[in-house]
This record gives structure tokens, C-alpha cells and sequence, in this order.
């Protein structure tokens, strides 16, 4: 009986085609099947690199229907290479899924490091490499959006956003509005001709960007909040502690804060729970 195969995870460039790794070319010259976000797309690096392999599709729309099919080759004993169109499959890209169910299924997944923009454009940021936090895309609705940065407003880590370019300009004001004027960096094009760094202050890098015609792939990296992280929580809490000595009861308190904070009353309550 055959052993059962491996799932290679691929990086491949994320634009200058001499990023990828001799280990990445070798592995996609020896699996059985290379699986790819865009068959076409990936089909013209193979073709760049001299690489005659069977493609398969695997993206968003099909990532579910077609474990099966997968799974089942992988137990057969084939070899299988997953790719995306660019960088680290399973980062803003198909794989996660994939990697889950090969796990599950006691199938070994072989990770190769190699190219991925958030990184990248972290290192040369010039800001804190100690701690980053990676968030991906935000949410293409406005409101969504600003909720979503408000939860996240307080976060002391190195934040890592990845944007289109149409929607730039109203995500860094969107940024602005809820993170106030923090120094941040914006990489584009990233390995690429026209490769473009730019670092500074919110409203520094909106002047840069506004009334042009903005193009290609974004990263964008802000610095963490120095405010203390839960400041609210703080903030509540302590309010809590000056309201009931000053000697208000906790019922009072409660509701004395949760209007002046226009906060919910049970979720002042929360906060008193452990205070005397
Ligand atoms: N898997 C990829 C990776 O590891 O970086 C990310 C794929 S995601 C669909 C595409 C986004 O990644 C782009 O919208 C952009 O935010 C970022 N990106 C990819 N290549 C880039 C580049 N060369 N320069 C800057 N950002 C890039």
C-alpha cells in the first residue's frame, strides 16, 4: 500500500519572480498536483520557471467542494503543492481550510517560508517589530469599518492592514477619525518596479495620496496605541472606585456612570462586580 502524500504550502512572489526559492521551484518540480488559487495565473510562473505540472483550481468558491477531491488523492499517496496568485497561501488567501482538514485527516503539511507583503512591509516600516498584530483586509463597509477600528483603537501591538487602492484614502481617514494622528507606513508595490515607501504621520501620508491617481497592491502598518490598552475598562473602573468612595452606592454608581459614559447599565454593573 502506498504511504499517504504531503500538502506543500508554496509561497511564491508577491511581484519580482526572483523571490521565489530554489526549495519552493524544486517542490513544485516534484509534487503530483499543484492546486492554485488562479490556474491560469499560476500556470504563466510554472511556464516563467519551465514547470510542466498538472493544475488544479482551488479558491474561495470552491474550497469546500473540493476537499474531497483532495484528500482523497493525498491518501492515494500523492504529493500536492498549494499555491495562491501571490505570497503566502493561507494569509488573506485560500488555505486555511485545506491546512485544517490535512491536519485532521493526519495528513503531514510541509510549510516553506518565502515571500508575503504583511511581513515585508512590517520590517521596513520603521516602526516596533517586537509585537505586531496582522489584520488583513477591514470590512469594505463604512461602518463596519469604524466599528471594527474602534474595537481595535486601543491595541498597543504594531497593526498590519492590507487595502486596496480605491479604497485608501477613505480607510486612512476612517484610520484618522478613530486612532487620532499616529505615524504609520505605506508601502506599495512592494518587489516591484515601482515600489513606493511612505512614512509619517496620518494626515502626512493623506496629503501624499490625495488628488492622485492611486494603483496597485497596499500595505498598510501603524503604530500601536500608547494609551494603556482597556483604558476604558480602566478608566470605568476607576471612576467606579472614586464614585463609591466618595460614598455613593454601588447601585448609584453604576447608574451615575452608565449615563454619564452612555454606556449600558449591565455593562457598568460588570465592572463593580469585585469592588467594595
Ligand atoms: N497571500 C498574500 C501575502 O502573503 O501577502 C496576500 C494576498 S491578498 C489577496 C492581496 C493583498 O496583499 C493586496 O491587496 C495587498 O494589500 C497585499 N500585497 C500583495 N502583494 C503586494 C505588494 N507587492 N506590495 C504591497 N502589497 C501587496
Amino acid at each position: 500500500m502506498n504511504e499517504i502524500g504531503r500538502l506543500y504550502i508554496c509561497p511564491t512572489p508577491i511581484g519580482n519572480l526572483e523571490d521565489i526559492t530554489i526549495r519552493t521551484l524544486n517542490t513544485l518540480k516534484e509534487v503530483d498536483l499543484i492546486i492554485a488559487e488562479d490556474t491560469r495565473h499560476s500556470l504563466k510562473l510554472l511556464n516563467h520557471f519551465g514547470i510542466k505540472k498538472p493544475l488544479s483550481s482551488y479558491h474561495e468558491h470552491n474550497k469546500f467542494s473540493k476537499e474531497g477531491y483532495i484528500i482523497d488523492r493525498l491518501m492515494r499517496g500523492e504529493n500536492i503543492a498549494l499555491v495562491s496568485d501571490a505570497g503566502m497561501p493561507g494569509i488573506s488567501d485560500p488555505g486555511e481550510e485545506i491546512i485544517k482538514t490535512c491536519i485532521e485527516n493526519g495528513i503531514e503539511v510541509i510549510g516553506l517560508p518565502g515571500p508575503t507583503a504583511s511581513i515585508l512591509a512590517l520590517v521596513i516600516s520603521g516602526l516596533c517589530t517586537k509585537k505586531f498584530v496582522f489584520e488583513g483586509f477591514l470590512p469594505s463597509k463604512k461602518s463596519e469599518r469604524i466599528k471594527h477600528l474602534e474595537e481595535i483603537k486601543y491595541e498597543g501591538r504594531t497593526l498590519i492592514f492590507y487595502e486596496s487602492p480605491h479604497r485608501l484614502l477613505k480607510t486612512l481617514k476612517d484610520i484618522l477619525n478613530t486612532f487620532g494622528d499616529r505615524n504609520i507606513s505605506l508601502a506599495r508595490e512592494l518587489t516591484k518596479k515601482f515600489e513606493e515607501i511612505n512614512r509619517g504621520r496620518i494626515t502626512e501620508i493623506i496629503e501624499i495620496y490625495s488628488n492622485r491617481d492611486i494603483k496597485g497592491e497596499i500595505v498598510i502598518v501603524i503604530e500601536g496605541s500608547s494609551e494603556k490598552e482597556n483604558n476604558e475598562e480602566i478608566s470605568v473602573e476607576d471612576e467606579l472606585k472614586k464614585l463609591l468612595s466618595e460614598g455613593f452606592s454601588k447601585k448609584d454608581a453604576v447608574k451615575k456612570l452608565s449615563k454619564e459614559k452612555n454606556l449600558p447599565r449591565n455593562e457598568v454593573y460588570k465592572y463593580s462586580v469585585n469592588l467594595e
